[in-house]
């Protein structure tokens, strides 16, 4: 009895011990593919390395891998070792999803057996048929939760793969998957990468990157052409003191530092060879899963060659000054001439009285177009323009006076609404007069005697909002869009004169003190027209504009 006993004691500890010896030889086994086939990130590398070690640690014949194409699901044979034909040169082959016995093995999600050839030829992709084996295995690779391909292994004996076998290949091929999509992942990192260089390369625009420490981060090819500097010298500097051509590097610190814009901040300089560079400097921010307040990450800024615009710019607004002024000429002269010919004459009946009055009208209407074309060509290209500190308060109360005169005559009645606490802000005055007188003279041109337009300030969000509102005819929704643009007239308005440069003007001024123009308006209820202009508000620096 007793011997019976110690005899089963002893089967359970040699079976135990074999147990063991197992677990620890799967465990040698995972260590050592772990160790050897994660080394590289190389994808190529990878595959071959994990061929080798699969071999090695199954003592199989031949091996394969074959990986699914994320896009279609088919599985591409990526590397393959001792086997007599070749399928990975020039063209892998291409196992459509589910088929073959490698797509059964990834439907299965399981290891798939046969220590026999029994039955195998009919279910195996066609291509392989001819391969010869003794015992075959197939066990899905998983990586980040899914299966991401297959490794096969072949071995020329039969029944070469028992049970424990297939638990090393099960744990072999997960630690081979992870290394292989960790591979895939970088390559696809690189390649990213690699675009994303050449097209910053391709560029013409100057692009440079600072990292959030203001280091250097990036320098692409168009910026060394443009700042002719090299990206080596550049990498890994602060930018404060690359050795940038000056006039560009302090424009650049400025509008790096200026409160006024938070976001996007411009610059341009003329160096010293003539060439006019402009740039942009805009914030990178990383978003932080956890705090989405977070400074910025860095900065990338764009420079921009544009004197061939600018000379472009300056010849277009020469040639206009010098036409407009050859124009004034002889419209002074055939204005002069019509006077005289009104005092010469006579005989001055309605008719000549009518003609004569028509040549006036139309040699008004021409130097009106004349000078507002001048008008806007300085405007935009900054000319005669000058910020100071000005009382908003005084320059309202002066433009309000003149538009009760200017309404009074057309029986509109006007009414201001400025209130006193308007901020002192930096301007230019006569183009800021200019633009509301602009506002002021439609909405009198626009609304029929009898009618009411008012004159409006407040502040808002960094900006002070001037608005004049009338209860003229309206403007239709499609029109409004195009309002501000140059010539541009609203064909239900074509009766009344004018020459469709008033808005552009506004528009200009607006956008040379940093702001913007708006139009509210709906047809048979009157419009309202404004202009936003930032302003530093020296009581709450919070509330200071920054650009849209
Ligand atoms: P214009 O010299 O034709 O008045 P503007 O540029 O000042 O040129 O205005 C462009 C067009 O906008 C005008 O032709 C007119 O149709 C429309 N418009 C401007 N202001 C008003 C207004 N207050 N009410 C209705 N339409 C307006």
């Amino acid at each position: 009895m007793s011997t019976h006993v110690n005899l089963t004691e002893k089967e359970r500890l040699a079976r135990l011990q074999a147990e063991i010896q197992q677990r620890t030889n799967q465990m040698i086994a995972v260590h050592a593919v772990t160790s050897v086939v994660g080394t590289s990130l190389d994808l190529d590398t990878t595959l071959e390395v994990a061929l080798l070690v699969t071999m090695d640690m199954t003592g199989a014949d031949a091996s394969s891998i074959c990986l699914i194409d994320e896009k279609t699901g088919d599985l591409i044979l990526r590397a393959q070792r001792g086997w007599s034909q070749d399928f990975t040169q020039t063209n892998p082959l291409r196992i459509p999803a589910g088929q073959g016995l490698a797509g059964q093995a990834v439907t299965n999600d399981d290891v798939l057996v046969f220590n026999n050839r029994g039955g195998v030829e009919t279910r195996a992709f066609p291509e392989f048929r001819e391969e010869y084996f003794g015992s075959l295995a197939l066990a899905p690779m998983h990586a980040r939760g899914h299966v991401i391909g297959v490794l096969n292994v072949i071995s020329n004996q039969p029944n070469r793969f028992d049970q424990n076998m297939v638990d090393v290949l099960r744990v072999v091929a997960d630690t081979v998957g992870v290394a292989l999509d960790n591979a895939r992942l970088y390559a696809n990192s690189v390649e990213q990468e690699h675009r994303l260089t050449a097209i910053l390369n391709s560029t013409a625009d100057g692009i440079i990157a600072t990292d959030h420490t203001g280091h250097i981060s990036l320098v692409n090819h168009a910026a060394e052409l443009l700042l002719t500097i090299r990206r080596e010298d550049y990498l890994g500097v602060p930018l404060r003191e690359a050795p940038i051509l000056p006039p560009i590097r302090d424009a650049l610190l400025l509008a790096l530092v200026s409160r006024s814009n938070k976001d996007r901040k411009s610059f341009q300089v003329t160096l010293a060879d003539e060439r006019i560079i402009a740039g942009l400097a805009s914030p990178i921010y990383n978003p932080s899963p956890v705090d989405q307040c977070i400074p910025t990450d860095g900065w990338v800024i764009v420079l921009q060659d544009v004197t061939y615009q600018q000379q472009e710019q300056i010849a277009r607004t020469k040639f206009i000054q010098a036409a407009a002024h050859d124009m004034r000429n002889p419209l002074s002269v055939t204005q002069s001439a019509l006077s005289m010919l009104d005092m010469v004459l006579t005989e001055k009946d309605d008719r000549v009285q009518e003609i004569i009055g028509i040549a006036r009208s139309g040699i008004r209407r021409l130097r009106n177009l004349i000078d507002n074309l001048l008008d806007l060509e300085h405007i935009a290209q900054g000319q005669n323009f000058h910020l100071i500190e000005i009382s908003l308060l005084d320059v309202l109360r002066e433009i309000s006076l003149e538009a009760e005169l200017l309404m009074r005559d057309k029986s509109i009645a006007f009414t201001s609404e400025v209130p006193p606490d308007l901020p002192v802000i930096a301007a230019d005055p006569q183009w800021l007069k200019r633009a509301l007188h602009n506002y002021l003279e439609n909405a009198r041109k626009y609304t029929d005697s009898g009618g009411a337009v008012t004159l409006r300030a407040y502040q808002e969000d960094g900006y002070i909002q001037i608005e004049v509102r009338d209860n003229g005819p309206g403007i239709p929704l499609a029109a409004q869009q195009r309002l501000f643009e140059r010539f541009y007239r609203v064909k239900e308005h074509k009766g009344i004169e004018g020459s469709g440069l008033g808005l552009a003007i506004v528009k200009s001024v607006a956008e040379a003190h940093g702001g913007a123009v708006y139009v509210h308006s709906a047809p048979g209820e009157g419009s309202t027209f404004g202009l936003k202009l930032p302003f530093q508000d020296q009581t709450n620096p919070q509330n200071t504009a920054s650009p849209q």
